[in-house]
């Protein structure tokens, strides 16, 4: 199934307790891809500027990416910097400069407007509206950001009222609903048209409400080492998406099976600084920390191998 994504392709300054970068490539739409990538063709829609490095351009090339609607102006590329500290769950926005996304008017090629699943990531709501007007998708999925709830409302309502599913964080939900309760956060939001909310909780994992307010939610995968939050969300929803896209299955079992496949590509994106991760991952890791992810919500006694059964029975003798 075809799978397209519009967001910001950006240099990303980054600071952490555990390093920093400067002017690595990040962006909303750049994360989702190169998660995406891993089960499914992925179109990208965005901009860059002149000063876009070409090894950068390079690596969406290697990776299969179609970048046929990536376009380049004159001007510079979007950039974000922004740090965290020992919460990482909370990213700290130092500067936002949006360059030549002030001038991108999206022209998707004839192949994209065929596109089934759209993501519209974290971008100016007007340039979401956009995109979404010139495709007629099974599924949409729209995120956004605080930066966007503050600036641009009233055109994000409108994105929010024509999508499938919404996917924030849970400050976000907040911010947007104006309220403190994520099930009566949920439920404004839901009453604006969308099927499903997924809200993410960063190291706490991702919880989806529907219309009827049933919940799933699907844990983040403990990790022992972790460099940079940066792009968890958008890996989410590229592990989530591409999983979909993969397998075609959007029953209730197969959307939730997506989220468990989000949650595995985001644990493995904040491994490390920018798609560093992302780039080295294999599918057998992809598949063995699903299979491990599964194993560690399971209630019944379950085991994978003999000797981690044995190796669990005397943890608790
Ligand atoms: P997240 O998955 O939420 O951590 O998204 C991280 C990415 O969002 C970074 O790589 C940034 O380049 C990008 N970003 C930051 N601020 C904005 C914004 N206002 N609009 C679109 N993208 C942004």
């Amino acid at each position: 199934m075809s799978l397209l994504v519009v967001g910001t392709v950006a240099l990303d300054s980054v600071e952490t307790p555990f390093g920093r970068v400067e002017d690595a490539l990040g962006g909303t739409a750049s994360y989702f891809a190169f998660a995406a990538r891993h089960f499914a063709d992925t179109k990208i829609v965005g901009v860059v500027g002149e000063d876009f490095p070409q090894e950068y351009l390079a690596l969406f090339r290697q990776g299969n990416i179609d970048v046929a609607g990536l376009q380049r102006l004159s001007g510079k590329t979007f950039r974000w910097s922004g740090y965290y500290d020992y919460d990482l769950n909370t990213a700290h926005t130092l500067d936002t400069q949006l360059n030549v996304l002030l001038d991108f008017h999206p022209k998707l090629p004839g192949d994209y407007r065929q596109s089934e699943l759209v993501f519209l990531g974290n971008i100016d709501p007007a340039l979401q509206l956009d995109v979404l007007s010139q495709t007629s998708p099974k599924l949409t999925v729209l995120d956004s950001m605080n930066f966007w709830i503050e600036r641009k409302r009233e055109e994000l309502t409108r994105v929010i009222e024509k999508v499938d599913i919404v996917l924030l964080n849970e400050a976000e939900v907040r911010q947007y609903a104006q309220t403190y309760n994520l099930l009566a956060a949920a439920r404004r939001i839901l009453d604006l048209g969308p099927r499903a909310l997924i809200i993410k909780k960063g190291e706490y994992g991702a919880m989806m409400v529907d219309r009827n307010v049933d919940v799933f939610m699907a844990p983040a995968f403990p990790l022992e080492s972790l460099k940079d939050p940066t792009g968890a969300g958008d890996s989410f929803a590229g592990g989530f998406l591409g999983h979909l896209a993969g397998t075609r299955d959007f029953s209730a079992a197969g959307i939730r099976k997506a989220m468990i496949y989000g949650s595995v590509v985001a644990s493995f994106t904040v491994e490390d600084f920018s798609i560093n991760r992302l780039l080295s991952v294999t599918r057998e890791e992809i598949a063995g920390r699903y299979n491990d992810l599964k194993r560690l919500t399971f209630l019944d006694h379950y085991c994978k191998h003999a000797d981690s059964c044995e190796r669990l029975e005397l943890a608790w003798a």
